[in-house]
């Protein structure tokens, strides 16, 4: 099936572009993008141009940032066009919606992708955890923000998320991991004086047994990255590391290899784009919202601090 990406950047130069030229089901047919491209692949510099003259391409994967990407969508699934979304699926809770209906009414596949989900070890974590009585879980998702953002202004901006971009997805595995939900009940958010998104959250999470549920988000470390859940039990405790990469069970690694800090993500791609070739056959659609409410509830409830403003 040919795919186009829309929105040639750094997640779709690091992750997608290579995940379609190893996919047996994609043929990467063709970019849109303002300014990028990518050589050797037909570039089209706006969306409407490539849906009126590919009729051949089938489905687009949008990676640009959250803000527009509802319009990018909409376009596309009003052209009879499959959607593949980069997270979070897009700025608005009710936008997200639309477009589920839109894409259920059309008949066409939607994938709200949470690629954090796709992680080496989470699966195994959720089976753990299956069972045993959670008593306490905590997340860690501290990194710094130069290293794995340079020049990333729309962060910084309204509908941008600040911590959250990366923060999202320790909430994309917590809402797989854990058998039930959990919900926010109490937020505090530091937003840098000269910034409209927060640059560090901490959230306190209700649980429907009464486990003491919280995370810590933090743009401002310095060094190497902190991507952890840790989870005490009845059954003893687990520590999900590496964005989800390494898994140790009472003190036991469980990971089915030791990730290689330099290939952050690696897998996680390849199974979305397998995933989304699911959908496509299928006609179906994949759109769970649940870690983008979690953050819209923490903006809705939280305590606001203003801290130092932050030098981009
Ligand atoms: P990016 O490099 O800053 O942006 C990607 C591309 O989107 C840009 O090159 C730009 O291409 C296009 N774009 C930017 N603003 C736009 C606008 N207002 N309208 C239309 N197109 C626009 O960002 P990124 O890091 O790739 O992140 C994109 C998405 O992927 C985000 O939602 C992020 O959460 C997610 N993601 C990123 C990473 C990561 O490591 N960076 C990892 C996982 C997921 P043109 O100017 O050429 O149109």
């Amino acid at each position: 099936m040919k795919i186009a990406i829309v929105g040639v950047g750094k997640i779709a130069r690091d992750q997608h572009i290579p995940a379609i030229q190893n996919s047996l089901d994609w043929e990467f047919a063709a970019t849109v993008s303002r300014h990028g491209s990518f050589e050797g692949i037909p570039s089209y510099t706006d969306l409407a141009t490539l849906l009126s003259e590919r009729p051949d391409i089938a489905c687009v994967s949008l990676c640009m940032p959250p803000v527009p990407r509802y319009d990018y969508a909409m376009v596309a699934l009003n052209a009879g066009r499959h959607v593949m979304l980069e997270k979070p699926p897009g700025a608005s809770v009710a936008e997200c919606i639309a477009l589920e209906t839109k894409a259920r009414d059309a008949k066409l596949a939607l994938y709200a992708t949470w690629h954090s989900r796709e992680a080496a070890c989470v699966d195994l974590a959720r089976e753990w955890l299956a069972d045993k009585r959670l008593r306490r879980l905590s997340i860690a998702w501290c990194e710094d923000v130069r290293k794995w953002h340079p020049g990333q202004t729309w962060i910084w901006e309204a509908g941008g998320l600040g911590v959250f971009d990366p923060g999202i997805n320790a909430l994309s595995i917590l809402t797989k991991i854990l058998p039930v939900p959990v919900r926010v009940v109490a937020a505090e958010l530091s937003f840098p004086e000269n910034c409209e998104t927060p640059i560090a959250a901490t959230l306190n999470f209700g649980h429907p047994d009464g486990a003491e549920v919280t995370g810590t988000f933090d743009f401002r470390q310095l060094g190497d990255e902190t991507w952890s859940i840790a989870a005490e039990t009845d059954g003893g405790n687990l520590i999900l590391s590496e964005g989800g990469a390494r898994l140790m069970v009472n003190g036991v690694e469980r990971s089915p290899r030791v990730p290689d800090v330099n290939q952050a993500m690696s897998g996680e791609y390849p199974r979305l784009y397998a995933n989304m070739a699911k959908l496509t056959n299928e006609r179906r659609v994949d759109m769970d919202l649940s870690p983008l409410i979690l953050v819209a509830d923490a903006f809705l409830i939280g305590r606001r601090k203003i801290v130092e403003p932050f030098d981009k």
